[in-house]
């Protein structure tokens, strides 16, 4: 398949921790938490080093600015499981240091329109969420994945988990507009 990035980046800061192509195609997205307020620029400077051995494609700041770390053809090193960085859009969401490491309103709307985005260029046709770990591949009844369920760690937060049955129907009415609508530019429409 032809892999694109997000036209919703503003920040492009390429990161060297990544593991190349994927070996799956896109069909899954991760929502992280960064545990800490920072900017998009702020995110994907972290990921710079190589030491750091961590990315994550894209990375939504406080004010809701969007940067790409790793372009959606190479698998990142995000999520503590080489299968599913390999199929997933990871996305780290800038979130306050502590529990229950709230998002700002502006970073929540800018995840509502990047998964949507990145669903339409990826022909994913909804957002599906069961909060099940046995359903972990199984992306016809679950294609939403948190980084708690391979590695011990509050990641993505309770604010952000306790959300994800909301981030899919808000993805998912935009995308029931979008075909409604028959629209082909790929853009999605603002409700
Ligand atoms: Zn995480």
């Amino acid at each position: 398949m032809d892999f694109t990035n997000s036209p919703l980046s503003t920040v492009t800061l390429l990161s060297p921790n990544h593991s190349g192509p994927r070996n799956h195609a896109i069909d899954t997205v991760t929502v992280h938490c960064t545990q800490g307020q920072c900017t998009a620029r702020g995110i994907g400077e972290i990921f710079l080093p190589e030491e750091r051995r961590a990315s994550s494609n894209y990375g939504i700041g406080y004010d809701g600015e969007i940067g790409l770390y790793v372009e959606e053809r190479n698998r990142s090193w995000c999520s503590s499981s080489a299968e599913n960085d390999h199929r997933a859009i990871t996305v780290e969401v800038s979130s306050d240091a502590t529990a229950p490491y709230a998002v700002s309103d502006r970073a929540y709307e800018a995840l509502i329109a990047l998964l949507c985005d990145i669903c339409v260029r990826n022909g994913i046709d909804a957002l599906r969420w069961r909060g099940d770990p046995a359903l972990i591949g199984q992306v016809e009844k679950q294609n939403m994945t948190v980084h708690c369920w391979f590695k011990k760690k509050d990641c993505p937060g309770q604010y952000l988990y306790e959300r994800h049955a909301d981030i899919a129907a808000r993805v998912n009415a935009r995308l029931a507009a979008l075909h409604k609508n028959e629209r082909e530019d790929g853009v999605c429409p603002i409700n």
